[in-house]
């Protein structure tokens, strides 16, 4: 057995997060590194898919929840206007191999993504 990443410990409530939006399938919480105003990771429950690819194929109405959950969060939290990132593999920074997404708002620059 893989040892459990970071985000199954904090879905089995054995690391603290400050959780902003859960559902039967979903977790969001306030990313500890925050890289704009608001910066909450939303992933699933299941840590059967490592990244967005995997989780395309597998169950595409869970991404849709992802989206869904990043507009409720977005809109509750800042303006309604957010940035949805996923990185995926390592030479693109992905860090935690469980699908998540990075929801940002707030004080975003136009034209830069980086
Ligand atoms: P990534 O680099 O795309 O895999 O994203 C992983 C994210 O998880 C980073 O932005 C980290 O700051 C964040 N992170 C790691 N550990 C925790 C934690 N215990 N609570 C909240 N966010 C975390």
């Amino acid at each position: 057995m893989a040892e459990p990443t970071v985000f199954e410990r904090i879905v089995a409530r054995e690391i603290p997060a400050e959780i902003v939006l859960e559902t039967d399938r979903i977790i969001a919480f306030t990313d500890i590194a925050p890289q704009a105003p608001m910066h909450v990771v939303v992933t699933p429950k299941t840590s059967q898919y490592r990244d967005v690819v995997e989780l395309a194929a597998g169950d595409p109405h869970l991404m849709a929840e992802m989206v869904q959950a990043a507009q409720a969060i977005a809109r509750e939290r800042a303006e309604g206007d957010f940035r949805l990132v996923f990185n995926t593999g390592e030479l693109a920074g992905q860090t935690v191999f469980h699908v998540h997404a990075h929801v940002l708002a707030g004080a975003l620059r136009e034209g830069s993504l980086a």
